[in-house]
């Protein structure tokens, strides 16, 4: 896809094109910084630190970030998680009862509950046996009414990142959103598609705080697109969907980056422990290789070792019903000390064949 022949405005619901935005009073004053007196939205005048309404623009920590990824505050929109984020995507693009997306199982399940949500009809195109995109098989799904391909990458639940080729071939040939979920990008030396904004107009990347940066209880997503891509998912956010205290929290968090590189590198290094350890369980059958905080892996029997496990304290997540996963379990990379935990379970489990 290129600038010249991409026209975000084919891709819009012809109800959000028509809207006008809510104003509320914090964006019809925008502050200069002077003393003023606040009279204008019916807050209670008494400080206490959250009295005030936030700012809906989320100004100062867009700033920050925008900084932080080399584009500017006007390619990003924040969210209460990516959840939230996704689901504005849909409503912005996607007609109930005539669109439709593409999603690539096994993923994310959000994917699928949000089109079922929006009442958009969803259509699977299984990954290939080495967990890629099948770029012939979703090219060939692609109809008319197709306004999104969803590519989560490293994706969720196997770890792996997809190849950079596929995906741009999909960028290139798709005249819809391609979105790369960017969940786990922190856990990966694959770069971010960040800095690919410019040279596809079909680009939008989601990202969070809840998994590297340790701030999955404040709830704050990311997407990153074109300033036309924003201004559309602008329209039509919630007012004031990212409360006070999460942005005053992930500004703290965002300027501290040695704490989140630190965590990270940690996190990695219990991962490359724990991905050597389970290949050498004789109950454990493969090991995905992963580029996230998680390892999946193909056992034995994943409903009778999901359950020892549980039985032992130790709660993992078994994928064995998802397409292409059977038999998988899912290990989230903990602390030492939980890592600890978990592979002396696993060595009792593996003592007792
Ligand atoms: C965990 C996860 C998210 C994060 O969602 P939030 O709502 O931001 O917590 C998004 N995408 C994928 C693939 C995930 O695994």
């Amino acid at each position: 896809m290129t600038t010249q022949n991409f026209n975000i405005n084919q891709l819009v619901r012809d109800n959000v094109k028509k809207l006008k935005p809510y104003s509320s009073a914090r964006d019809e004053y925008v502050s200069d910084g002077s003393e003023m007196v606040f009279l204008d939205a019916n807050e209670n005048p008494f400080e206490n630190g959250v009295n005030r309404y936030p700012d809906p623009q989320q100004r100062s920590l867009k700033e920050v970030i925008a900084d932080q990824k080399g584009i500017q505050p006007e390619n990003i929109l924040l969210g209460n998680g990516s959840d939230e984020v996704l689901d504005l995507i849909f409503r912005a693009f996607c007609e109930p009862k005539v669109d439709n997306i593409i999603t690539l199982p096994p993923t994310y399940g959000m994917y699928k509950v949000l089109s079922e949500i929006n009442i958009v009809n969803e259509r699977e195109v299984l990954l290939t046996l080495d967990f890629q995109p099948d770029v012939d098989a979703i090219l060939n799904t692609i109809d008319k009414h197709t306004k999104i391909i969803f590519l989560c990458s490293p994706n969720n639940p196997t770890g792996n990142s997809f190849q950079k080729e596929k995906i741009e071939k999909l960028l290139q040939a798709f005249h819809g959103l391609v979105i790369i979920d960017e969940a786990y990008i922190d856990f990966s030396e694959a770069p971010s598609w960040t800095n690919q904004l410019t040279s596809y107009p079909n680009l939008m990347i989601t990202q969070t705080l809840s998994k590297a940066y340790g701030l999955a209880g404040i709830r704050l997503g990311l997407c990153i697109a074109s300033e036309e891509i924003i201004r559309i998912l602008n329209k039509i956010k919630p007012p004031y969907n990212v409360n006070e205290l999460t942005q005053k929290r992930a500004l703290q968090r965002i300027l501290d980056q040695s704490s989140v590189q630190s965590e990270v590198k940690d996190i990695l290094k219990e991962r490359d422990k724990l991905n050597a350890f389970l290949k050498e369980l004789s109950f454990v059958e493969q090991v995905y290789q992963s580029d996230a905080n998680f390892i999946l892996a193909k056992v034995d029997d994943a409903n009778k070792r999901y359950d020892q496990l549980l039985a032992k304290g130790i709660v993992i997540r078994n994928r064995t019903t998802q397409p292409l996963c059977k038999n998988t379990l899912r290990f989230t990379v903990g602390t030492s000390e939980e890592n600890k935990k978990l592979m002396n379970t696993l060595t009792i489990l593996n003592s007792e064949l």
